[in-house]
């Protein structure tokens, strides 16, 4: 297919394709998914070989947020039945995290819900990180706080951060839809103010919401641009008692093909599959990491993931290995300084032009998929709970 061969030459090139490829990947037939997989397949191994990284989350604040975010059981209104509880002291905090790390994490993301930290939360935090490295001395932390404001992101790197999170989720053009409590800008804004001071920064998207293919790309292209280390691709969990508990939109060979564009937008970035792998991927999960090297284990903020252990037979049955402490995750033109740096984009080339190839089948994606909220169990241990965490 010539399209696929443009996408491979471009991805070991870490030339950036035009919109019509991406939109192209996304439009492939089911009858062409596997060698769409195996042609991203070739420029996941080019930049990650067959390693996979773990990442580990620790909700240190769950529940209550005041903003708006359609897809999140955390919402202001929300009815989903989630855990909700205020700040984990440092040493639950170091404690939760631990677990993932002896689980294989060499990352372990803290995550709280809110509009934005005070300097009193980046405080807390900042002790947080302390107690972790304490512990574990090695590992990546990886602040989720929400929106930044002056100076709080010099400050956590100072604490020993070493990378900060907040996602793009959507496209600048469907993001009013989405949120009305804050905008994208708000988002691009707090990611370079990470970049800035120095972290490693890590934003991603949610696929899922009733987007159309044009906003995927939108999104990603926008990911591209801003140049994150890591792009977390999730697929939405319509959480009951929130406004897209209805969006039963993805299938199995969707989400592949999401995660193929990213790739091929994103070559040399860490892709990491998020969540609602389990939901939407379901068997078809380890196809997934032939095109992601990253995943995080075990349970997510506020629903269940399934058993660390079936994540580690899952990576090993597949073919991959889980990456050590010791190798640095991003290629060596992207890794130079201390937990990634930004010097090169997502890639270097150009905006690419190409011929979008001859394998579109728009009718390929079922009408209606399955609703399947049989799968969606809302984390009721780990973090905030007597019971012990799944790593
Ligand atoms: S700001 Fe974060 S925790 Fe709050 S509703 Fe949005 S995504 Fe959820």
């Amino acid at each position: 297919m010539d399209l696929l061969t443009a996408l491979v030459d471009k991805g070991l090139r870490r030339e950036l394709p035009s919109r019509e490829e991406a939109l192209a990947v996304l439009a492939t037939s089911d009858d062409d998914l596997l060698d769409v997989v195996a042609a991203a397949g070739r420029v996941r191994r080019q930049w990650f070989g067959h390693r996979v990284k773990l990442n580990y989350l620790v909700n240190l604040k769950s529940g209550l947020c005041p903003e708006d975010c359609s897809y999140c059981s955390q919402r202001l209104g929300s009815q989903a039945g989630i855990l909700k509880y205020t700040w984990l002291k440092p040493e639950e905090a170091a404690a939760a995290a631990s677990a993932g790390v002896a689980g294989g994490a060499k990352r372990v993301c803290l995550v709280a819900s809110g509009r934005g930290p005070t300097d009193r939360d980046v405080d807390r935090v900042s002790q947080t990180i302390a107690a972790i490295k304490d512990q574990n001395e090695d590992v990546e932390v990886c602040a989720c706080l929400g929106l930044l404001s002056g100076g709080q992101a010099d400050r956590l790197r100072a604490a020993g951060a070493d990378a900060y999170n907040h996602n793009l989720n959507t496209s600048e053009g469907t993001y009013g839809s989405i949120t009305t409590t804050h905008t994208y800008a708000d988002r691009v804004d707090t990611v370079q103010q990470a970049q800035a001071a120095g972290l490693s920064a890590c934003s991603g998207l949610i696929a899922g919401m009733g987007e159309s293919d044009e906003d995927l790309v939108d999104v990603v292209f926008g990911l591209r641009e801003l140049d994150p280390d890591s792009v977390p691709v999730n697929f939405l969990i319509p959480f009951e008692g929130t406004p897209l508990a209805e969006q039963w939109n993805l299938t199995p060979q969707r989400c592949l093909r999401i995660l193929a564009m990213v790739r091929f937008v994103c070559p040399d970035v860490e892709v990491r599959l998020a969540g609602g792998r389990e939901v939407h991927l379901r068997t078809m999960q380890p196809l997934a990491l032939h095109l992601a090297n990253s995943i995080f284990l075990g349970d997510y903020l506020t629903s269940e993931g399934q058993a660390g252990q079936a994540d580690l037979d899952m990576i090993a049955d597949a073919g991959f290995e889980v990456e050590g402490a010791d190798t640095v995750t991003l290629p060596e033109h992207r890794s130079a300084g201390v937990c990634g740096t930004h010097e090169a984009g997502c890639g270097s080339g150009g905006c690419g032009e190409g011929d979008a190839g001859g394998c579109h089948d728009t009718a390929a994606e079922p009408a209606v998929p399955a609703a399947r909220t049989d799968l969606v169990a809302v984390r009721r241990r780990g973090a905030g709970t007597d019971l012990p965490p799944n790593a």
